[in-house]
């Protein structure tokens, strides 16, 4: 078995949540967002090793919440934007790593049977990530009338999560390369290469924590 290592980025800002703290440091039920995902990866047997990498300016209580788990072997600063910051997380990965996960702290609901999922999937392919189907009809929009153009059918759409996972070569590779246009997951730069990116399935409960009103869902779903 390759070993595995995860990159959770957490060096967002927040700013969505009208938040003066970087958002994985905002709590739920008292706990940091970053703690409940930081847990579920700890505790899983598959998992060799964590990188965080959070908000420059607030390490000192990124480390504070990191020294308990074990598993964390770096906490980095991150970038203006996340694929910097993944970029940043990848360069503290161990040699060794064959398989690097990346996680976002904004999804404190990513659970073990996911991760074995995802993992199980990667020793077929060389990169896939976990999603689920979406229950809503999508429409693509002109940008400047908000026009309609296109309604993709709904059966063949699902919604990136995370983790995303991949061989560890593609993804260096994948973010070696300039794009113009925004990343908003590492599944993309792998796209844009031409390379196979397996969906394997999430799970609906695996939100991601944006705005306020995500808060108050988090708080349910706990
Ligand atoms: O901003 P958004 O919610 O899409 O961010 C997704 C994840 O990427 C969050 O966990 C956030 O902390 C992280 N991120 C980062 N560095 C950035 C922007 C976002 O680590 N510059």
């Amino acid at each position: 078995m390759m070993k595995v290592e995860v990159i959770i980025v957490a060096a967002g800002l927040g700013r969505r949540l009208k938040s003066k703290i970087p958002k994985a440091l905002v709590l739920l039920k008292g706990k940091p967002l970053l703690a409940y995902s930081l847990k579920v990866f700890e505790n899983h047997p598959d998992i060799d090793g964590v990188v965080v990498v959070g908000a420059d300016g607030f390490l000192s209580q990124f480390s504070r919440l990191t020294r308990s788990f074990k598993k964390v072997r770096a906490l980095v600063a991150g970038g203006v934007l996340r694929s910097d910051s993944v970029k940043c997380g990848l360069k503290a990965i161990s040699s060794g790593t064959g398989i690097v996960l990346v996680h976002d702290a904004a999804r404190p609901f990513v659970d073990a049977a996911m991760i074995d999922r995802l993992i199980a999937s990667l020793k077929k392919n060389k990169a896939a990530i976990v999603g689920v189907p979406v229950k809503f009809t999508v429409k693509r929009v002109n940008r400047k009338s908000l026009v309609i153009e296109e309604t993709p059918a709904r059966d063949l759409l699902w919604e990136a999560q995370t983790p995303q996972g991949f061989h560890k070569d593609i993804l260096v590779k994948a973010h070696a390369k300039k794009f113009k246009e925004e990343a908003t997951d590492d599944a993309i730069l792998v796209e844009r290469l031409g390379g196979k990116v397996k969906m394997v399935m999430g799970d609906y409960r695996n939100i991601k924590v944006t705005t306020l009103e995500d808060i108050i869902l988090a708080r349910q779903l706990l």
